[in-house]
């Protein structure tokens, strides 16, 4: 009997998971089943391109797994059963069931709204690529001198700005931060983002909190307004609400709470990687929901998984961070060098060549998703029937 492993979301990280352990693992002892909602794989690191009308790279989930032994099947994933070891799904061939021995979740996460007033009726995001297209074409109608606020001054708002900025220096684009601006940053760092938003005429407001979105302006905290014909809420994100539902140990945050290998704290035969994931990183921190953290929790996650099922060595993949990578629009960006636990430290790279490095970057990781068996060694066990049984049972500590 085939041992069945269920993936689901195939976004940076479940894609990465599926295709590593189509290569640790022969074919004819597991059945890889890959589910996603949307028929490709989208790269979330480039809504903000999507969004201001740049064109990405179809990239068919189909075509990327062909010949790797892990079936694609597209639909939408409605709810998990742990303890009955169930997915439900539905798509265009109605509702079905899908049974599984191991699942790995991964259905990363959308934008968070936070339930400030207003901000389902009138603000865009850009957190996936319903949301990117929808801005898009909002951003296409909006004539020169109208207003564009972006709230949030974390990674994603800044680089939502200066590429709004960028590509529509007709409009006038601002960013609403809830503290000072890139605030965590080198003072290199710090004083290039001045610099960039300067010079492409992004208004800073530092230090607000937006409390309401209308339809032409925001509110702050204290009353002031700041028109806005267009708002991108860029507060961070949030998981959806699937793995809540379940019986699985969620925080707070409704992200599975995992161990060090990925795996869930209350059910042995569930692993969740990505934004979904609760994991502890470098200096006891909860990972940052990004590819960054997200890559290396995928492989880690595959390779735990492959070593469980077939007796093997659990393995260890240093989860941790290198730098911080902004893009400020498409000339320009920033590499901000960290600590492995995400704090920055003076180095940073600013200009063209960041810009490029980011670009590289982003290939890279898309590379990485696309070719998912390319490049990896192939280390293909025996699954033995005693190691799958074992694999659903928590090791002693
Ligand atoms: C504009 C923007 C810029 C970013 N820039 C960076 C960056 O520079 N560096 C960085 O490290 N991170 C960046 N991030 C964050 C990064 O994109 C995410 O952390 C990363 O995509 C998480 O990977 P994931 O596999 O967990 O989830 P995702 O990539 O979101 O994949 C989830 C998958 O699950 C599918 N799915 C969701 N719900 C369902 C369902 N119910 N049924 C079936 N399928 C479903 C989705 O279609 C998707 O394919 C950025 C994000 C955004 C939005």
């Amino acid at each position: 009997m085939q041992h069945r492993i269920v993936v689901l979301g195939a976004g940076y990280t479940g894609a990465i998971t599926a295709g590593r352990l189509a290569k640790r693992l022969r074919r004819e002892d597991v059945a890889i089943t890959l589910v996603n909602a949307e028929p490709d794989f989208v790269e979330r690191v480039r809504m903000h391109q999507l969004a201001t009308g740049q064109r990405l790279r179809p990239r068919p989930l189909g075509e990327m797994f062909a010949g790797t032994g892990v079936e694609v099947r597209i639909a939408k994933v409605t709810g998990v059963d742990a303890d009955r070891r169930t997915v439900s799904v539905t798509g265009a061939d109605g509702d079905g069931e899908l049974a599984y021995d191991t699942l790995v979740y991964a259905l990363g996460s959308g934008w968070n709204p936070q339930g400030v007033p207003g901000t389902a009726e009138h603000a865009y995001e850009i957190a996936g690529r319903p949301g990117a297209l929808r801005l898009r074409e909002r951003l296409a109608r909006l004539r020169a001198g109208q207003t564009v606020v972006v709230v949030g001054g974390g990674l994603t708002g800044l680089e939502a700005a200066a590429e709004i900025a960028e590509a529509r220096p007709d409009l006038d684009v601002a960013i609403a931060a809830g503290d000072g601006l890139g605030d965590w940053l080198s003072p290199k760092g710090r004083e290039h983002l001045r610099k960039v938003f300067a010079r492409l005429g992004v208004t800073v407001h530092e230090h607000v909190t937006v409390a309401s979105v209308e339809a032409d302006r925001v509110v702050t905290a204290d009353g002031t307004a700041i028109p806005a014909d267009v708002t991108v809420w860029a507060t961070g994100f949030a998981v959806h609400p699937i793995a809540k539902a379940t019986t699985l140990e969620v925080a707070d945050t409704g992200q599975i709470v995992v161990d060090g290998t990925l795996r869930s704290v209350s059910h042995p035969d569930v692993y969740a990687v990505g934004d979904a994931a609760m994991a502890m990183g470098p200096g006891n921190k909860p990972l940052r929901m990004s590819c960054a953290s997200g890559t290396p929790s995928a492989w880690q996650a595959a390779d735990a998984i492959a070593a469980r099922l077939t007796g093997g060595k659990l393995p260890n993949v240093p989860i941790r961070y290198f730098n911080q990578c902004v893009s400020l629009g498409r000339r320009d960006g920033l590499i901000q060098v960290v600590t492995a636990d995400d704090r920055a430290v003076r180095a940073a790279l600013t200009g063209r060549f960041a810009a490029f490095y980011k670009e590289l970057v982003c290939k890279g990781a898309a590379w990485g998703v696309a070719n998912p068996t390319l490049g990896l060694p192939a280390r293909r066990r025996p699954v033995t029937h005693k190691q799958a049984a074992s694999s659903a049972v928590r090791e002693p500590a």
